[in-house]
């Protein structure tokens, strides 16, 4: 299969050749066609698929034949859940639209920079926007953008797009939409949310891999290591030296452990930035572009680089903490062994986490061997009944919502708190508290 079979223009094929693909994976050979026909597409992949240029392409297609934007409209929209992540899908519109003969119209619009410079660049409409929900938005409030002739809407990382953390924000988006063609990309679509994207969709075409395929492809090699919480960053030095892996990307389930981590490699030697959503929009896009271009060893995040960040040939992911929730794992993991590479990603379980890590293999029917290394040996005692695996409660529940999106209202009450079995979290507690504060608004 060749990309030129898939009916694509000159000046796409030639920007493909230029960004050296030889051949189309198989969800481009699947998509493309579909969505130059026309049609809505729902589009299951393995992370690191090539996802992105499989509705970046067609619509590239799409918009330059079509009638070109007047007035503020706005005729093709991309929604993503991290702004990290519209800024590598602008990245990748751009490299492909170079060669385009009438040059689109891209903006980039996300929150955490200032509003005036993407309002003035909205100016006489756009043929694409690439934005994440909230200051989406909040421009579409400011009428610095029009929404209402939309052509083509895509969600990337949708099922996270339909979950509880952004239910608002897109049924305020898609209550300004006209009919137009849609398409849902993600490399997984828990049950939850699959109502809701059926909802969407006129008569979508259905492309399905299963969501744990990544996880048991065998590029990605998964290891468990258990370990005292207190030995952690010792082994993760310890990992890096034995191994001698070029970067890594280390995953924490909070902003203060991003820092804290980062610190301790920090004054070990090692060139390591933390990436989270209480640093400043500069520094976040710094630590990132830093990680990307090679100059940082190793990045200390959040799962705010769990999805849909793209940084060729990393040879490694650690989580450090564990995921919340078993999708969440797929999507760390799916940072590494990305466009048909191989990569290594090894989790760290401790007493407190062995009942968690067990559930989330489950879910992915995984049995992958605990390992325990020499220095390393683990003398905490599991203390399981004090500490339920948090992902019973979260599992059936919708994501919860990413610590970087502005503005992300606060979910309902129901599903976040009065979770049986579980203690509250920082996050259920202020949810409660806005919930509290509507019910005496309203
Ligand atoms: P996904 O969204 O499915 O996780 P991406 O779209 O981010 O994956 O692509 C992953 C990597 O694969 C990117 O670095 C991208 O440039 C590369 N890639 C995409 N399509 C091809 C292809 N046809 N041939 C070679 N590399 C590709
Ligand atoms: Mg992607």
């Amino acid at each position: 299969m060749t990309f030129a079979s898939l009916s694509l223009s000159a000046p796409l094929l030639r920007a493909v050749e230029a960004q050296g693909y030889a051949c189309p994976t198989p969800i481009q050979v699947a998509a493309i066609p579909a969505i130059l026909q026309g049609r809505d597409v729902w589009a299951s992949a393995k992370t690191g698929s090539g996802k992105t240029a499989a509705f970046v392409l067609p619509m590239l297609q799409i918009l330059g034949e079509g009638r070109r934007g007047v007035g503020q409209r706005v005729r093709a929209l991309i929604v993503v859940p991290t702004r990290e992540l519209a800024m590598q899908i602008g990245e990748v519109v751009r490299r492909f639209s170079r060669a385009m003969p009438a040059p689109l119209k891209t903006c980039v619009v996300v929150g955490g920079v200032s509003k005036n410079p993407q309002r003035m660049d909205l100016r006489g409409g756009a043929d694409l926007v690439i934005a994440t929900p909230g200051r989406l938005l909040d421009l579409a409030a400011d009428n610095a953008l029009r929404l209402d002739d939309l052509e083509l809407l895509v969600l990337d990382e949708a099922d996270q797009l339909l979950s509880l953390g952004f239910s608002d924000e897109l049924a305020r988006l898609l209550a300004m939409l006209p009919r137009r063609q849609n398409l849902l990309f993600s490399a997984t679509f828990p049950e939850d949310v699959c109502a809701l994207a059926s909802r969407i969709l006129d008569a979508p075409v259905r492309i399905e891999a299963d969501p744990a395929e990544t996880l048991r492809s065998g590029v990605i090699t998964q290891r468990v290591i258990e370990v005292d919480t207190a030995k952690r960053t010792r082994l993760l030095r310890h990992l890096l030296e034995v191994h001698g892996w070029s970067q890594a990307l280390v995953f924490v389930s909070s902003r203060h452990a991003a820092e804290h981590v980062a610190d301790k490699v920090k004054r070990a030697g090692i060139e390591a930035a933390a990436l989270h959503g209480d640093l400043s929009q500069g520094a976040r896009t710094k630590a990132l572009a830093d990680f990307k271009s090679k100059q940082t060893r190793l990045l200390i995040a959040t799962d705010v680089a769990a999805r849909g960040i793209d940084v060729p040939q990393l040879p490694a992911v650690i989580n450090y903490d564990l995921p919340r929730s078993s999708v969440d794992y797929v999507h760390r993991v799916g940072r590494t062994g990305r466009a048909g590479e191989s990569g290594t990603a090894i989790s760290f379980v401790t007493a407190d986490s062995a009942a968690h890590f067990r559930l989330i293999e489950k879910r992915h029917h995984l049995s992958l061997e605990r390992e325990r290394l020499p220095g390393f040996e683990p003398s905490e005692v599991s203390a399981e009944s004090a500490s339920p695996s948090p992902l019973d409660a979260v599992e059936n529940a919708p994501l919860a919502p990413l610590d970087v999106v502005e503005n992300a209202p606060p979910a309902p009450l129901d599903v976040a708190g009065g979770v049986k079995g579980r203690r509250k979290s920082k996050k259920d507690k202020l949810r409660e508290a806005a919930a509290r504060a509507a019910a005496v608004k309203s």
